[in-house]
């Protein structure tokens, strides 16, 4: 089975890569090189419609004896065209929620910002990390366009590696 050159996803036949839409993805030996430049190009042009990665949240507040639910949208990672070695943490999401310890999983509500001002929704589901406080939320973008996710802080955290976002919302697979 042949791997995408961008995002390393399994493809069968030919065609477009089902996660990322580039087209060529077998490596033909001496081309090698031309089709990691397309690869690259086809990189660059998905990131230049990606504003941001943000993260949906809630404030409670006590209203008249009620409890309003406030809805936020938090930018965490901006996105520009120079992959960072080093996890973004957002502080703003750790003040801003906090959550029941007792919980045996943490759904998050993450979206991609497009450079029109679209939101893009897309979940992850982690395992609570293992401290008191409050918890950070953490992104790493990574080269093959998979996202890292970490809850807790620098020291200590849960993570999900590798998940998929929902490129082909922004228009690369049709
Ligand atoms: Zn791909």
């Amino acid at each position: 089975m042949a791997k995408c050159i961008l995002c390393e996803t399994d493809v069968t036949g030919v065609g477009r890569c089902d996660y990322c839409g580039l087209h060529v993805i077998h490596d033909l030996g001496d081309e090698k090189r031309i089709i990691e430049k397309q690869a690259d190009d086809h990189r660059m042009k998905i990131l230049s419609r990606i504003k941001a990665f943000g993260v949906k949240a809630y404030q409670y507040e006590i209203k008249e004896d009620d409890l309003d639910k406030k809805e936020h949208y938090i930018t965490v990672l901006p996105v520009g065209e120079n992959f960072e070695d080093e996890v973004t943490w957002s502080n703003q999401f750790g003040n801003a929620v906090k959550f029941d310890l007792g919980c045996a999983e943490v759904d998050l509500q993450l979206y991609i910002e497009t450079m029109n001002n679209e939101r893009i929704s897309f979940s992850a589901t982690l395992e609570p990390p293992r401290i008191d406080g409050h918890w950070y939320l953490g992104l790493k973008l990574n080269k093959n366009l998979n996202l890292e996710i970490y809850l807790g802080n620098k020291d200590n955290h849960t993570k999900v590696d590798d998940l998929k976002i929902p490129i082909n919302h922004l228009g690369f697979n049709n």
